[in-house]
């Protein structure tokens, strides 16, 4: 019967209003006034009969008639009542779980960094005297794993970390999750500086565990960043801000470590964005310039190719290592300007050589981890090949790991696609990074430049020269062009060349020069090819 009753209000509902009115505050409210004025008139029409036939007396009716609309009102306030306290119930726990969601990780179900905020704020202002230390927890590339073992996998590890970093807190102490990492408050009342960094130690050994996911077995390190409060930071932001520079500036060095704030590192942050603002000015008033590093066939002594390096002499800092000022304009829109100024200028050097003769001498330019997995970037090269008469085959594309790394599949399309423009592929600086011999086949690749690190101690390291032999050869059977890095002495052109290694590069050959004299080159060798 109520269930009828419920769907004959329902159909009348539909009929009367919109379906988007359904539902809306004004909507309920007057739902629930209508449904009160149905029921009252229901009662007030039926009540009367129902008296009339089961009284007699027209007194007692009349006596009746009072208690009626007693009844009628203690009635509609107890469903009044009754309604009220369920819909607040249902509020509440709507924004009970809305707050909790805001305030919490889903996956781990740990405070996130909005509630740590909070929580730590209040900490100090109960007690200002206290002394804690603030870590921000960043795990070393999380994304490989998410990347290359699953999503899933990431999930699960992040959920055993978790539990295993939680059992280790003790009652002051807190763990909340921030992005892909976490954050914890190290309560020092009871500690001295030793035993926090016998704590950190402990907390590098957990992460740093062997772990078996789903069959797969599962390594993971992490860089830690530890602030001290009241001494870096007064509230919760700033602490984070000066333990998350403090993290960050050990990532760059090295991993699976800690490091503690320094002011240095404010002045650095401080520096770092002046330097990005003088980029961008750099960039319109021709600070920037390219140089060309000859690389040579070590059989012949003959030039073979020549690797373009981007300078910047600064009026404020000086000359700038392309080290330090790629990876700045990476972290922000400044990049794609920069491949653009590089490869306009070596398009235009290319086509100078075609034009006075050169067939064959290649042109190495280094696209930046971002160029290579920025489908925008990827027009601006075609647009680029066709507005400056591009000759194929004529000019190399060095890329690095963290390109390949940061999204494969993207990376491998992009590589695909200016490999159809005619462009050759090499892999730069390989064995500096994470080194992966899987993924060489499938990419379209033509040369393989070996890292810097493995010309440093030629014929010391027994196992490293063993490594450098595997590889030089499984890039021959793979028919890719392979080129020694860094050669400053004699000994290392040697050691190449005994490994079958012809191709190499370095200051014993020559350094980067200017573009004329790259030219002047050039047309030696056409000069010496037609003797
Ligand atoms: P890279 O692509 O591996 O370039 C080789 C680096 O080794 C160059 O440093 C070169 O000057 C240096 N080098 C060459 N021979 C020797 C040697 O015998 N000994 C030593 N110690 N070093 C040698 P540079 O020019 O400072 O460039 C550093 C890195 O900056 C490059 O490494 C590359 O990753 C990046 N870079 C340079 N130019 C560009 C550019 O135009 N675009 C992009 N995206 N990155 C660039
Ligand atoms: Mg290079
Ligand atoms: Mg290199």
């Amino acid at each position: 019967m109520f269930k009828s009753m419920r769907q004959f209000f329902h159909s009348i509902e539909e009929h009367l209003f919109k379906k988007e009115w359904i539902g809306s505050p004004d909507y309920e409210a007057l739902r629930f006034t209508l449904i009160y004025i149905f029921v009252g008139l229901i009662w007030i029409i039926w009540s009367d009969d129902l008296l009339v036939i089961l009284v007699q007396d027209i007194d007692l009716i009349l006596q009746f008639q009072t208690l009626k609309g007693w009844f009628y009102v203690f009635m509609s306030g107890l469903l009044f009542s009754v309604i009220l306290k369920r819909r607040i119930r249902m509020i509440r726990s709507l924004s009970d779980n809305i707050l909790y969601q805001n305030t919490h990780d889903t996956l781990t179900e740990l405070p996130n960094r909005a509630k740590s905020s909070e929580i730590i704020n209040n900490r100090i202002k109960q007690n200002p005297q206290s002394v804690f230390a603030l870590v921000s927890l960043d795990l070393d590339d999380f994304s490989n794993v998410n990347e290359l073992l699953g999503y899933h996998i990431g999930d699960e590890l992040i959920i055993s970390l978790t539990h295993n970093l939680s059992q280790k807190l003790s009652t002051d102490d807190f763990i909340s999750r921030n992005g892909d990492g976490f954050i914890l408050i190290l309560d020092l009342t009871n500690r001295n500086r030793t035993q926090l960094n016998q704590y950190l130690n402990m907390i590098l050994d957990i992460v740093n565990r062997e772990r078996v996911i789903e069959n797969q077995t599962v390594f993971i390190t992490c860089s830690l960043g530890v602030s001290l409060y009241p001494k870096d930071g007064s509230d919760f932001n700033e602490l984070f801000k000066a333990a998350d520079t403090a993290m960050r500036h050990l990532k760059g060095l090295r991993k699976n470590s800690y490091n503690f704030y320094t002011e240095d590192y404010h002045k650095e942050r401080v520096n770092r964005v002046k330097m990005i603002n003088e980029l961008r000015k750099a960039i319109e008033s021709n600070e920037l310039y390219m140089l060309y590093q000859p690389i040579y066939d070590m059989e012949g002594m003959r030039v073979h190719s020549f690797e373009a390096l981007i300078r910047w002499k600064s009026p404020t800092f000086g000359q700038v290592s392309p080290n330090v000022f790629i990876s700045y304009a990476e972290n922000t829109n400044l990049i794609s300007l920069i491949d653009e100024y590089v490869f306009v200028t070596c398009m235009k050097l290319r086509r100078k050589w075609h034009d006075l003769g050169d067939h064959s001498t290649i042109l190495s330019i280094n696209l930046s981890s971002k160029g290579l997995v920025d489908p925008g970037f990827m027009h601006t090269i075609e647009r680029l090949c066709l507005e400056h008469f591009y000759i194929p085959n004529g000019i190399q594309i060095e890329i690095t790991e963290t390109a390949l790394i940061s999204n494969f599949d993207l990376a491998k399309s992009h590589l695909l696609r200016l490999k159809r423009l005619g462009f050759i592929i090499a892999l730069d600086d390989f064995g500096a990074g994470y080194s992966s011999l899987t993924y060489l086949h499938q990419l379209p690749i033509d040369c393989m430049k070996i890292d810097r690190s493995f010309s440093l101690n030629p014929g010391v390291n027994n196992n490293q020269d063993l490594i450098l032999q595997a590889i030089i050869n499984l890039a021959q059977k793979l028919h890719l062009k392979v080129v020694a890095e860094g050669i400053e002495t004699n000994i290392q052109k040697d050691f190449f060349l005994e490994m079958d290694c012809s191709l190499g590069q370095g200051y014993l050959f020559a350094y980067p020069e200017a573009e004329n004299l790259a030219t002047q080159r050039v047309e030696e060798l056409l000069e010496k090819a037609k003797l």
